[in-house]
């Protein structure tokens, strides 16, 4: 059973106004809450949100039908229908999301970062999830409504909730903070996405460390060492206690011994997913784990995660082909990541299929040419590019002698990766590493899928 409250209890939290509602209604509880119909049971009140292209209070009647017993509203309908006017829906949520969590004696934990927050919630779960119940952040909830939504959710059979904070400006990281009012808190990178918006690197930092403004100093915070920026940062804010993770530096320092292996103060560690960063998202479950005293010895057998599709998914074709399908998103450090990842995986021919990184701004012809010569730099056998634009000529432009080709449509790029490149003149390739990586809005993973449709 997730969110239950008496009526009550909620125009106590909301300081709600109520219409329509007899005074023996409100020692009556409600079993959930939503903001969605089609996710509505029988006995749950429904919040009526408003955003920019849909407005919940249309939804009322829907709500109704399924069987909500009350709904939360800016402005009361004109009907009969018991309902709580509360001047702003969303701050309603938000707050009822903050007073539910505090119904719960149990760690929660938060994560930010400009990169590698879902592989982290992912790896973290599974680590808790060899000592208990764990409540996670599902889908893309990461937000301002997606943090609520996740922490009433909570139920007394949980033992751990770890909460993914997304941002794309100042001020929302505090603000989600302040409805999570985490225990643990981990801040993973701090990099270039929304560097457009922000303007710099050290601006970025500081507003993922605003997750340390609602803690208590009694928290703790885990943080990678092997960011400067971010650990200094961070210590500008932050007093009370702090693990620090990494492979250069570190409170836990972890020496990676082959692609599959970490060493950690002496012991051994099966690594569940492949590349330097992914192991240094698994550091900071790792730091979760000694800290709250859990069995190691599940971790040492080696656990598993699934991440959600496009990244560090590895699509195994015959004649040891290998995709590395990392086409959810990109921008500078997880290209930077990809590509190493590509670079140290063990194969023939090693051939990046890249596409441009939005959201760079004034910095994305800079960044895009940087990319270039880290192909450059990896002495990659080719870089096969998505566009032909400006983003696109800063790619080919950075990595000078490495043979290169720019292509304008998916079905152009599928052709030449069939015909020229897996199967010239008919004949099957073998031991071929390819990666592909592109923002999301590029449509790289039609590339894949249309490839693999050929293969
Ligand atoms: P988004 O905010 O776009 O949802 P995210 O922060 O949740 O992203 P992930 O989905 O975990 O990040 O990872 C996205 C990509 O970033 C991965 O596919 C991988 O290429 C790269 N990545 C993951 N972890 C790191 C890391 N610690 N450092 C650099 N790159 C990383």
């Amino acid at each position: 059973m997730a969110f239950r409250a008496t009526f009550a209890q909620i125009i106590e939290i909301l300081q709600a106004t109520p219409v329509n509602f007899e005074s023996s209604q409100l020692q009556r509880s409600a079993d959930g809450l939503t903001t969605d119909t089609r996710e509505l049971n029988s006995g749950s009140v429904f919040l009526a949100l408003r955003g920019e292209s849909f407005d919940g209070h249309r939804f009322i009647g829907q709500a109704m039908e399924k069987g909500a017993i009350a709904t939360i509203v800016d402005t009361p309908t004109e009907t009969d229908i018991p309902q709580l006017q509360v001047p702003d829906t969303l701050a309603a949520y938000q707050a009822l999301g903050r007073w539910w969590r505090q119904q719960f004696q149990i760690p929660i934990i938060a994560i930010t970062g400009s990169v590698g927050k879902t592989t982290t919630k992912e790896l973290i779960a599974s680590v808790l999830g060899t000592a208990g119940h764990v409540l996670k952040t599902e889908a893309n909830y990461n937000n301002e409504i997606g943090v609520p939504k996740t922490l009433l959710r909570l139920t007394p059979e949980h033992d751990y909730a770890v909460i993914e904070m997304g941002m794309r400006g100042r001020g929302e990281i505090a603000e989600l903070a302040q409805i999570a009012q985490p225990d643990i808190a981990v801040i993973t990178n701090v990099g270039t996405a929304h560097i457009g918006r922000l303007g710099s690197r050290e601006a970025i930092a500081e507003a993922k460390c605003e997750l340390f403004a609602e803690m208590p100093d009694s928290s703790l915070a885990i943080l990678n060492a092997d960011l400067p920026l971010l650990m200094s940062t961070a210590k500008q804010v932050w007093q009370g206690d702090l693990i620090s993770y990494g492979l250069t530096a570190g409170d836990l320092q972890g020496h990676l011994i082959d692609a599959q292996t970490i060493e950690l103060e002496g012991e051994s560690y099966p690594l569940p997913l492949e590349g330097e960063h992914n192991a240094l998202n698994y550091l900071a479950a790792v730091a979760i784990a000694r800290h709250l005293k859990l069995d190691l010895a599940p971790l040492k057998q080696g656990i598993t995660v699934n991440l959600p599709g496009g990244r560090a998914q590895k699509i195994n074709l015959p004649n040891d082909v290998v995709l590395l399908d990392e086409t959810y998103n990109a921008g500078l450090e997880s290209m930077t990541a990809a590509l190493k990842l590509l670079a140290n995986t063990p194969g023939k021919r090693h051939i990046a299929v890249l596409g441009p990184m939005k959201e760079l701004g004034d910095h994305a012809e800079a960044l895009h040419r940087e990319i270039g010569e880290l192909v450059k730099t990896l002495n990659l056998d080719q870089l096969l590019i998505l566009d032909r634009g400006f983003e696109g000529n800063a790619l080919a432009q950075g990595a000078q002698s490495i043979p290169t080709q720019q292509f304008d449509s998916h079905d152009a790029l599928i052709d030449y990766l069939e015909k020229a490149i897996l199967k010239p003149e008919g004949q099957p390739v073998s031991g071929d590493r390819i990666l592909f990586k592109a923002s999301n809005s590029v449509g790289l993973n039609r590339v894949v899928s249309g490839l693999k449709n050929r293969l």
